[in-house]
């Protein structure tokens, strides 16, 4: 099998719905439905962008890829593999496979560690390097994102959060993973920083054929690094698509408003701004019908009765709108 073609990452039908607790003896009175029926495929060497606004879901989809997050219902198959059917040392040897690149790296890096073992910690713990091996390994990988190797023997407070966000990656890559989900890596960041990582992303992607699932609430970031983009609206996908259909045909009003909302090169071109009412429902209460209806401008009566499912419509487009299929 060509690798590029290899299915490493399958998503079937998955659900992380949170108890809702409430009152003196804190009993469970409903359910956030975070993620609510979620499926999709990503193939090795590929870069998949999870899309939507704060309370989507999207993060919760990647921790629960990962098994951060038991899942409520539905299957999560890494290379055929059915990660939370995994006993807890299955899932540890696992692990360095599957990597999580944090929105705030500072968070996760120890104050009083050298960023060097910092990033070499986990090889050890995995038992991936042998100790005398194991700056080289670290120089190796500071290198390919970016860091000097004087940086090896400086402690996180010294670095700019671009350079923090540089060291977190390093500290993914070193394991050699296949996959890396990589949540908001870059919304902490200036916008000129910003484009660095990305591009660093890129690299990644490029040179050492690294796997992403890559997190984010803004589809102007995910245009330039990803193969296919998939938009979340309250814990459903609502359109997948490869990226240049979806920049370019946009089916689902969800994402034309997401689309309309990034700013053009030319300040001149026109565009219409399509500016949505109302604010995201809660997922402890997901409205009947389309899940988006309270605030589609192009909604119709049988919107609110109706849930649409995910179609397909050829050439890897999908989208869940009844302007889009028979109802
Ligand atoms: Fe809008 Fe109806 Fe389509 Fe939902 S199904 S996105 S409410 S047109």
């Amino acid at each position: 099998m060509n690798a590029e073609s290899e299915v490493l990452l399958e998503v079937r039908d998955l659900k992380k719905h949170f108890p809702v607790r409430g009152g003196v003896f804190g009993r469970v009175s409903g359910q956030v439905r975070a993620v609510d029926g979620v499926s999709f495929s990503l193939r090795r060497g590929t870069t998949l962008g999870l899309v939507g606004e704060s309370g989507s879901g999207k993060t919760t989809v990647g921790r629960t890829v990962l098994g951060l997050h038991a899942k409520t219902a539905g299957q999560v198959l890494f290379q055929g593999r059915d990660v939370h059917a995994l006993g807890t040392a299955q899932l540890k040897a696992l692990r360095p496979r599957m990597q999580l690149v944090f929105q705030y790296p500072y968070g996760s890096l120890n104050p009083r560690l050298r960023v060097g073992d910092a990033i070499g910690e986990a090889l050890l713990e995995h038992g991936m390097a042998a100790a005398a091996d194991v700056r080289e390994r670290v120089l190796e990988v500071m290198h390919i994102c970016g860091l000097a190797s004087y940086h090896y023997e400086r402690y996180p407070h010294e670095f700019s959060g671009g350079q923090l966000q540089r060291i977190g990656i390093a500290r993914a890559l070193a394991l050699k993973p296949d996959l890396i989900v990589a949540d908001e890596p870059v919304s902490a960041l200036d916008v000129s920083i910003q484009a660095q990582i990305i591009n660093l992303f890129s690299d990644l992607k490029e040179e050492q054929g690294v796997t992403f699932l890559f997190i984010s609430h803004d589809l102007a970031v995910v245009e330039h690094l990803c193969d296919d983009i998939a938009v979340m609206y309250l814990g459903v996908i609502v359109e997948r698509a490869p990226r240049d259909a979806l920049f370019a045909h946009p089916l689902h009003p969800y994402t034309e408003a997401l689309l309309s909302a990034i700013p053009l090169a030319d300040p001149d071109a026109p565009r219409q701004r399509i500016v949505l009412q109302g604010e995201l429902p809660s997922p402890a209460q997901p409205p009947d019908g389309c899940r988006f209806h309270g605030r589609c401008p192009r909604a119709q009566a049988a919107c609110a009765q109706v849930e649409p499912s995910l179609r397909d419509l050829g050439d890897g487009h999908f989208v869940a709108c009844h302007l889009h299929g028979a109802l």
